[in-house]
């Protein structure tokens, strides 16, 4: 295991593989630059896409690659940060590692550099609504407190500036976990597993090849430690018996006597460690829908292991306002609300956002197809009142199921103009138009979060 420190690092020859425009690659340039280690950036986008990126990198001594991999640039390297976008089984990492050359993410070095008190989340939706829901919380007691991982900020943009003890709450997707594997540097003193669903088949084998690397989160934890699944879902049935730390549940209904955890009754959340309930979510929350009560309740829960006393807890949870992107209601227009789920990224998500919003609803929906399956989708598009397609290979997909089921849709159009102008002028007032794609975003938009704030601009420009 290579475990750089940070005295070893000016000079060091480090690529980075993946600029992306994310932020994880810009971190770990910055990160590295900043730290005397001479910086090569390669990227198989061009010049013009991470423009973004490459604009904040202006101030730094770096040489780039950009449009292609050169082999020199890993085989003649000390070291390589992946992008967890990348796959591992390129074979200019399988260069670099015939050479000796380690292949490591701004992750594993920034967990290799500090000893800080981690929280890490994973899960297939709801990541990033439960990170930064602890997050908010832990604000309360702890103002130093941090937020990174998959979440779109590299931990090590903060790393200069964290003292000893402040917590750090860590979003880790399946290719962030899968990356750590093996290397003894993930041991969170609490981890937790939102849920499991099928996702991301387009780059796995099989649905279980995804379970085993977000089972990576609680591998290396130890029994002092503590580990959050979620009692509902099937996948995490056998978790609790698989790891050292001890385990506690979230559960959308009462837990049997003998469970610890938290669990929703009716509206309201409850805590139970071992003596008698707590209340841990008041009735009234600022997000909607019933998959954030219990996302937020996830969140108590592990704000309430790492300490914070429950009242305190309730009283931030209450207020959390939620996060751009996720259900997002930014606008009220022509006697319209609108709604921004551009983070739907996959059916379920999208199902989620319908059974959370008030009637009458306009979806605007569709995208890229990573084969999944619509079913989740279809049992609860009836309560759409109208459908608009945004074109796609996914938006095929949903076309021919809309057609079997006799539902109406519009579209597909071929851009989110079009589609928005079509869906506004067909909506009725008082109600909502919720832009919840159930895909990804491939072709159109740059990711999810780019969808997102062309959808709001757009908006704004009606
Ligand atoms: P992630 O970080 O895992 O992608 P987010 O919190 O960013 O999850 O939410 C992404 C999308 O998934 C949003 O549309 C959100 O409303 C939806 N979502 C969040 N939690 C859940 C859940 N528990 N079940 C289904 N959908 C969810």
């Amino acid at each position: 295991m290579l475990r750089i420190k940070q005295q070893d690092i000016p000079g060091l020859k480090v690529t980075i593989m993946g600029l992306g425009l994310h932020g994880g690659g810009l971190s770990s340039a910055v990160f590295f630059a900043e730290s005397g280690a001479q910086v090569t950036v390669t990227d198989l986008r061009d010049r013009l896409t991470l423009k973004p990126s490459l604009e904040k990198l202006k101030p730094y001594n770096i040489g780039y690659t950009l449009g292609e991999h050169r082999e020199e640039d890993f085989t003649k390297s000390d070291l390589i940060i992946k992008n967890p976008a990348v796959p591992r089984n390129s074979p200019f990492l399988k260069a670099a590692e015939e050479k000796g050359v380690p292949v490591e993410t701004d992750l594993s070095i920034f967990l290799g550099l500090v000893d800080n008190p981690i929280i890490a989340i994973t899960g297939s939706k709801g990541k990033s609504t439960v990170a930064s829901a602890v997050h908010y919380t832990l604000l309360s007691a702890y103002p130093d407190a941090r937020l990174g991982g998959n979440i779109t900020t590299s931990p090590l943009s903060f790393l200069s500036d964290l003292k000893a003890g402040d917590p750090v709450v860590l979003e880790l997707s399946s290719w962030q976990l899968a990356d750590l594997s093996g290397k003894g540097l993930l041991k969170p003193g609490i981890s937790m597993v939102t849920n499991i669903l099928p996702d991301h088949q387009d780059r796995y084998d099989s649905m279980e090849d995804y379970v085993a690397d977000k089972k990576l989160i609680f591998r290396e934890q130890g029994a002092k430690d503590y580990a959050i699944f979620n009692y509902q879902d099937p996948y995490q049935s056998q978790f609790a018996v698989q790891t050292r730390a001890k385990a506690f549940f979230f559960s959308d209904s009462p837990l049997p006597a003998e469970t610890e955890g938290a669990f929703l009754e009716g509206s309201a959340g409850w805590i139970r460690k071992k003596d008698k309930p707590e209340q841990l979510l008041d009735e009234e929350l600022s997000i909607p829908g019933r998959h954030n009560r219990l996302n937020l309740l996830a969140a108590g829960l592990a704000a309430s292991l790492f300490g914070l006393p429950v009242a305190k807890i309730r009283a931030s949870l209450k207020d959390f306002p939620g996060i751009e992107h996720r259900l997002e209601l930014f606008e009220h227009k022509k006697g319209l609300k609108f709604y921004n789920d551009s983070a739907a990224t996959i059916p379920e998500a999208t199902a989620a956002a319908l059974k959370s919003l008030k009637p009458p609803i306009t979806l605007i929906t569709g995208g890229t197809d990573k084969a999944l399956d619509f079913s989740p989708l279809m049992e609860v598009i009836h309560l759409a009142d109208k459908i608009f397609l945004l074109s796609g290979t996914a938006s095929e997909k949903m076309r021919k199921l809309f057609c079997k089921q006799w539902i109406a849709y519009a579209g597909p159009f071929d851009n989110l103009k079009e589609t928005l102008m079509a869906a506004v002028a067909e909506s009725q007032p008082g109600g909502s138009i919720l832009f919840s794609p159930a895909c990804t975003s491939f072709g159109m938009f740059l990711n999810e979060f780019d969808r997102g704030r062309k959808f709001k601009a757009l908006v704004a420009a009606l």
